[in-house]
């Protein structure tokens, strides 16, 4: 059996950050960390597409805590203490220079998430930070105020010990057995599925600014909608896809959103419409594009509003001309499936957000146990927001464990 002072368990986002904190914060600790693959921050190595969106330009913790379907109360606390700000100097301080897009979204200056690896390996090995991979957890057994650990390649005993694990059911299933509750997993931040003539073959068409609606429930959202080959994506739907996590998978992904591509309502529209069937009479309505939506988005909604390619605006009836405001302002589609976002997905569900003091990310349940990360019942709409929740947790997280 090998004793360490700490032991955090997952050796991803949470688990570097936190166990890099301790071991700086304490430099007497004894800190390992126990990985069951053999490298460790597979996930940093993909996300963003393989640029590692580490956090967003959002400084107001009120404002950042709006991002998280699930923890957007809990975290207001934990903001106060570790947030975007900090991330950013905590990053720059070991020669990481982060930028900030248009849209908010901070990546490393390398435009590459192999800098944050280098980064964390690195800060590891500074702080004697022992990484053991190949090292799966199997059991955790509480044990005269220590825990011991049973992984496929030995037995820990530790005073401390932190679970990083992200969605890991496995662990999961431990946590139940020490007396956790766990929400159920599902997915978050997925695109919707959507077989439409309308949105047939334009892919890569974006509105900028649409509102869309789930209906029979009272999700909505706004912003950017992209068509793809396979439905829709973009900011507009995966807020909805994160939002909706647990109603979305209790309809087994089967439901209709109704989409206002203008945001207008349908009234003022038709009176748009109406002063255009006068003033552009002898043009063709399927080539006068209107209301700053795409021409091959206009194109689709205008033939699915009954007209054909050489309709004239003067032979617009009022039939016509409500089909079209409708096709504009409340076009329902059928949603039949998800596909997963590539460039970054999460799980909704974890342990149980009442389970935990969010001063020190400790559990209520078993002293001197603690979590960071994806492993708790937090979750985020894609933006850099998932990985603050995991530095945030770690951060603080850490600084309890090394006092
Ligand atoms: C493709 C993709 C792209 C993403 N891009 C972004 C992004 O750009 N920005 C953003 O904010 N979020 C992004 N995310 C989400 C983000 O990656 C996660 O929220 C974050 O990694 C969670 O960190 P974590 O440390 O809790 O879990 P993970 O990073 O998942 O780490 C958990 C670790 O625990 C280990 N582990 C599990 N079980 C055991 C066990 N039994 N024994 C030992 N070790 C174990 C795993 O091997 C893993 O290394 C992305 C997610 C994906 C899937």
């Amino acid at each position: 059996m090998t004793f360490k002072d700490v032991i955090v368990i997952g050796g991803g986002a949470a688990g570097f950050f936190a166990a890099i904190n301790i071991a700086e914060q304490n430099p007497n600790l004894k800190v390992a960390i126990l990985e069951r693959s053999k490298e460790g921050l597979a996930k940093v190595k993909v996300s963003g597409g393989g640029r590692c969106n580490v956090t967003h330009a959002e400084f107001i913790p009120k404002e950042l805590t709006q991002n998280y379907p699930r923890g957007e109360k809990e975290l207001l606390g934990p903001f106060h203490q570790f947030m975007t700000g900090d991330t950013i100097e905590w990053f720059e301080k070991r020669g990481v220079e982060l930028k900030i897009e248009d849209d908010g979204r901070m990546f490393p200056v390398s435009n590459s998430s192999q800098t944050i690896i280098d980064c964390f390996l690195h800060e590891a090995e500074k702080h004697r930070v022992e990484v053991l991979y190949s090292h799966i957890v199997k059991a955790i057994n509480p044990q005269n105020q220590q825990f011991k650990i049973e992984t496929s390649q030995g037995d820990f005993l530790t005073n401390k010990l932190l679970i990083a694990t992200g969605s890991n059911p496995r662990i999961w299933n431990l946590l139940e057995h020490l007396g956790h509750t766990i929400s159920q997993p599902v997915p978050s931040l997925f695109t919707f599925n959507i077989k439409d003539e309308r949105i047939q073959d334009i892919p890569g068409v974006v509105a900028q600014d649409v509102e869309v609606k789930v209906l029979d429930t009272n999700l909505w959202s706004e912003g950017p909608l992209l068509i793809t080959h396979w439905g829709m994506s973009a900011p507009c739907i995966l807020k909805l896809s994160a939002f909706g996590a647990l109603e979305l998978a209790k309809r087994d992904y089967k439901f209709q959103i109704e989409i206002n591509f203008i945001r207008q309502t349908f009234n003022d529209c038709l009176e748009v419409l109406k002063t255009l069937k006068q003033d552009l009479a002898k043009k063709t309505v399927f080539k006068s594009t209107q209301f700053d939506i795409p021409k091959r988005l206009w194109h689709k909604l205008v033939l699915a509003s009954g007209m054909d390619i050489e309709t004239r605006w003067a032979d617009l009836n009022k039939e016509k001309l409500e089909n079209l405001a409708g096709q504009l302002t409340q076009a329902v589609f059928k949603v039949d499936g998800k596909s997963t976002f590539k460039e970054e997905f999460v799980t909704a569900g974890g342990v149980n957000l009442k389970e935990i003091d969010f001063k020190t990310f400790e559990s209520k349940r078993v002293k001197n146990l603690y979590f960071a990360g994806e492993v708790i019942n937090v979750d985020a709409i894609t933006g850099g927001f998932n990985f603050q929740n995991a530095w945030t947790g770690a951060y603080i997280a850490a600084k309890n464990i090394a006092q």
